[in-house]
Order: C-alpha cells, then structure tokens, then sequence
C-alpha cells in the first residue's frame, strides 16, 4: 500500500505549516478522504504515530472526514451520488458518466500550538 507516502507527505506539509506559524506542537490534524479513494484510515494512523515521534508533529491527533463520491451522466448533465457499487445513470440510464468527487485526499486544517500561547499558559 502506499499508506507510508502518503503519510510522509502529510507529516511534511504539518512540519512546514507548523514551523512558518511558529508554532511549539501541532495538535490536530483535520483529513479529507474522498470514498473511492483507496487510502486506509487505520494505516495512515499506524504511519502517522510511527513517523510523527520526535517531531513537532507527536501525539497530535488525526480526524479523517469521509466525502461521498459524486458522478455525473455525460449524456444528461445530471450529478448523483454514488451509492455503493457503480449504477448507471438514474435519469437516462446513460453509462457514459465520470467521478467528479471522491478521489481526492488532502489536508483541510492543521490546529498548533504557538510558542505565546505556551508562554500565557504557564505565566
Ligand atoms: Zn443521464
């Protein structure tokens, strides 16, 4: 699988934003997962504790955001959502149809720690 990559390339994006904020922890980690993608929420968790120790990224808690997959008939324009297994197009019953969502994986929001904040907690 490539659940590693995938989560070198998240830990990197956290590092960058984190350190550009001045920040001393990243907290949370919001992820975006589209349904068809193939990625493994449990693996991306088993990398990510793995590959995140001894950086600023430890301990920092990851929420997975499932969007449903969206299709959309070339033949009629209309969009539906893909429920369970692919169906052919519920107005026309058209087979030519694209994925428009569901695909995508990406990081949607990433919550620090900044060093100030750490100085008003402990003063
Ligand atoms: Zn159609």
């Amino acid at each position: 699988m490539h659940e590693l990559a995938v989560t070198e390339s998240i830990l990197n994006i956290a590092v960058q934003h984190a350190s550009q904020a001045g920040a001393v922890r990243v907290t949370d980690l919001r992820l975006v997962i589209g349904q068809l993608s193939s990625i493994v929420d449990d693996s991306v968790q088993f990398y990510w504790d793995m590959i995140s120790a001894g950086t600023i990224c430890a301990g920092a808690h990851l929420h997975f955001e499932r969007r449903p997959a969206m299709l959309k008939c070339l033949d009629c324009d209309q969009s539906y959502a893909l429920d369970g297994e692919l169906t052919d197009c519920p107005n026309c019953h058209s087979v030519h149809i694209k994925v428009i969502a569901g695909e995508e994986f990406y990081v949607e929001s990433i919550e620090i720690e900044a060093a100030s904040d750490l100085a008003r907690a402990t003063s």
